[in-house]
């Protein structure tokens, strides 16, 4: 009652143009604790419950800790729910807040900031330190792919006692976290590594530079892998990106958003983007198809790269700016945001690049088969299907198009040669709650078991899942 909603700024949009750190500002003490008073410890946390928080944080205690400035405690109770709340912190659309029960009457608390915070301060500290397990079972398990899901269950099963090994064909751990997600919303040295490092320490194997049956000469078959270990996890993440076959599909300069993103991210660490080993946005007019994380991160990349204009296309329309009678709490609430990459181009441009309602017919033709522009139509919901509206079509000037459509699930390299079930839209068929895939020993969590999501339900599936194996190993088990 005594103190407003008050979130932790960005830095602010024309500087942080100028570089790739993170967007983030220092953490401000007495802001945190106020945020933390806001708090109500309700009887019921919604925060923490199934519409909340998938990894459920015990938000309220660590809101409080943090209120009484019991920093350490606040972190010995946020990892026990959460092997990577640097991550989250950062990166998470925080479906808590939405879940708040503050929020129902007033702005919600600031859960994310303060997670974020309780976790730096735990590194600053030297609090965060490597725990290799006591024991070793004997038992040896093989993780394929090293996004979140992967990472989490090799850190729970690690602390289980179990011999792990975690395959990745990238030349970087992470997965989505590494080669996805920017650096300015995720530091990769500096945060990502940096808990990778660790959990080196505690005794994981990490083989990188490694697709796993894909046939090639370093490449290691899945029969090596299930033969070789007592079980094995696929976390191979929904990489196969949808694609807009309309006519023009076939020209210069047009590209899936993880080409775009994988290689800026990848020259970036490797020469601070001197080795020119990445597409370039710089002085082009650039359109960004389809919204989303991956679409604001194309948006904040070209925008770093000096791109001369800026547009995203959004095929659905504006979201509402208060919630819809439909969308009612505690459910995430699908309204209008401003995201960091939105913001920046508002900063660089003037307004906001995002234009709704708006469906591509064809890509232009400079005449020497590079892209020139895009030919578009409005289009307006009728009984469930989009319908174009007659008369508004439109030619947009593009240099450089960036598909941000969404995945349609996972590649099947690994899966196929096992004789893997799938769902009924690709992905690993293994059933929530217990990652049991229709082969023996074989388990799946994180997006290529659900479908793209998040990096917290990724971390989710990837403890979960470890519990299970742990349990399949050991006939019980102690994981959460
Ligand atoms: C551009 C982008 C931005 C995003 N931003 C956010 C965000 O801000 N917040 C958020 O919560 N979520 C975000 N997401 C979604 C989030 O990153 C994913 O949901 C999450 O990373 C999924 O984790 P995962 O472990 O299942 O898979 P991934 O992170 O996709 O990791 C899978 C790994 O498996 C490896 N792999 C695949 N096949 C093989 C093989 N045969 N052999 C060896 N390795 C293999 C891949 O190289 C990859 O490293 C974003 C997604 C994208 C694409
Ligand atoms: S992980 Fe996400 S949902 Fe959970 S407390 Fe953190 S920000 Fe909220």
């Amino acid at each position: 009652m005594e103190f407003p909603r008050n979130a932790a700024p960005y830095r602010n949009a024309a500087e942080r143009l100028l570089d790739y750190n993170e967007i983030y500002t220092d953490h401000d003490v007495p802001r945190l604790t106020n945020q933390g008073a806001r708090c109500m410890d309700c009887g019921v946390p919604f925060c923490q419950s199934e519409d909340g928080c998938p990894i459920y944080n015990l938000i309220p205690e660590w809101n409080d800790l943090v209120y009484r400035g019991q920093w350490r405690e606040a972190l010995d109770r946020l990892h026990k729910t959460n092997n990577f709340p640097e991550f989250t912190g950062r990166v998470c659309p925080a479906p808590c807040e939405g879940s708040c029960v503050l929020g129902i009457t007033d702005p919600p608390v600031t859960i994310k900031n303060i997670e974020m915070a309780i976790i730096d301060r735990g590194y600053a500290e030297g609090w965060v330190t490597a725990k290799p397990p006591e024991s070793r079972t004997g038992k040896s398990v093989a993780v394929v792919g090293s996004g979140p899901a992967g990472l989490a269950a090799a850190a729970q099963l690690n602390k289980a006692g179990h011999k792990v090994t975690v395959y990745e064909r990238a030349d970087r751990i992470g997965g989505l976290l590494m080669y996805g997600i920017p650096n300015m919303k995720l530091a990769k040295d500096e945060v990502v590594e940096r808990r990778v490092q660790l959990l080196r320490e505690e005794g994981i194997e990490f083989v990188v530079n490694t697709a796993v049956g894909d046939g090639s000469a370093d490449s290691v078959s899945i029969d090596t892998l299930t033969n070789g270990n007592d079980a094995v996890l696929l976390a191979t993440g929904a990489t196969v990106p949808r694609d807009l076959p309309i006519p023009g599909r076939d020209l210069d300069g047009e590209h899936f958003a993880m080409e775009f993103l994988t290689a800026n991210t990848k020259s970036l660490l490797d020469s601070e983007l001197a080795d020119g080993n990445y597409i370039s946005a710089k002085d082009k007019n650039v359109i960004v198809i389809g919204g989303g994380d991956t679409g604001t991160d194309c948006i904040g990349t070209s925008l770093r790269h000096g791109c001369k204009s800026l547009v995203n296309f959004e095929l659905f329309p504006q979201p509402p700016a208060q919630r819809a009678a439909d969308n009612p709490w505690p459910t995430w609430p699908r309204i209008f945001r401003v995201d960091y990459g939105h913001e920046e181009a508002a900063s660089k441009q003037g307004d906001d690049p995002r234009v709704y309602s708006i469906s591509s017919l064809n890509f232009i033709d400079d005449g020497n088969g590079r892209v020139s522009g895009i030919r578009t139509v409005n289009v307006e919901m009728k009984d469930g299907r989009f319908e174009n509206i007659e008369g508004t079509e439109k030619e947009w000037p593009a240099d450089l198009v960036l598909l941000a459509m969404g995945f349609l699930g996972p590649e099947h390299e690994v899966s196929d040669p096992l004789g893997l079930d799938y769902d009924e839209r690709s992905n690993y068929k293994a059933q929530y709650g217990c990652y049991k895939t229709s082969v023996e020993k074989v388990f799946a969590a994180g997006d290529c078991r659900r479908g793209q999501s998040l990096v917290v339900r990724a971390i989710n599936e990837g403890r979960e899942a470890a519990r299970e194996i742990d349990r399949f190993l050991m006939g019980t088990t102690q994981l959460p």
